[in-house]
Formats: structure tokens, sequence, C-alpha cells
């Protein structure tokens, strides 16, 4: 199995909706997602995928969200903005145009929430 992984990161606020301590309140992130894509064979040119286009798949994912309110962004306005449902929109945006099988979504350098394929599925 091959695996490659790329590094992206956006800016936005949000407040965790119901959540009994201060992450209720309105704060900021600069989040920082990985996304992993994996193949059992490399294409022709020897890659599970050009890195470029899945920096790009996942630049246009997070456009909606960068320097923006988590909160009033769809799907967002009716969805918790944890970093575990951030993972899980991404994930299902970036599995339908690339072999996708992990998001990680960190809200500082120590927290981390991943989606990521049931192998047992
Ligand atoms: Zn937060």
């Amino acid at each position: 199995m091959y695996e490659v992984k790329i590094v992206r990161h956006f800016a936005a606020a949000h407040r965790v909706e119901d959540y009994p301590g201060n992450c209720e309140r309105l704060h900021g992130h600069n989040w920082r997602v990985e996304v992993v894509a994996r193949r059992k064979e490399l294409d022709g040119l020897g890659m599970v995928m050009d890195f470029r286009k899945l920096k790009e798949l996942t630049q246009r994912a997070l456009e909606p969200f960068d320097h923006n309110y988590l909160n009033e962004t769809p799907p967002f306005d009716r969805l918790n903005p944890t970093a575990e449902n951030i993972a899980r929109h991404l994930y299902e945006v970036l599995s339908a145009a690339a072999p996708v099988t992990r998001v990680d979504v960190y809200e500082t350098d120590t927290s981390e929430a991943s989606y990521f394929e049931d192998e047992d599925a």
C-alpha cells in the first residue's frame, strides 16, 4: 500500500455550541489540515497522486472556511464546528474527488481530530 500526505492551513473563528467551558465562546485557530491519499498501485508516473492536485483539491475545500466564522458557514451553520466534524466534512468532499482515506484536523499543535475510512467496512 502506498500513501501520500499533504498539509494545508487555514485561519477561522468558531464557537463550540453547548460546550460547558470557554470553547463555547467565540475564538479562533490557525487550523492545520493533513490529508492522506492511499492506493495499492502507483500510476504511470510512479505516484499515488500528484501532490499539487491534492493540495489544490484541499485548498478548494477549505476556501469557504478560510478567514471566516465557521458557525455561519455551511455546513457548520447546522453542524457543530468541532475538529471532528470538520475532518469528516473534508473527508467527504475530498474522497469524492481523490483516493483520500484520512483527514486530520489540528486546532492546536497538541489537539487533533481525525476522520478516516473504516477498513473493516
Ligand atoms: Zn476552538
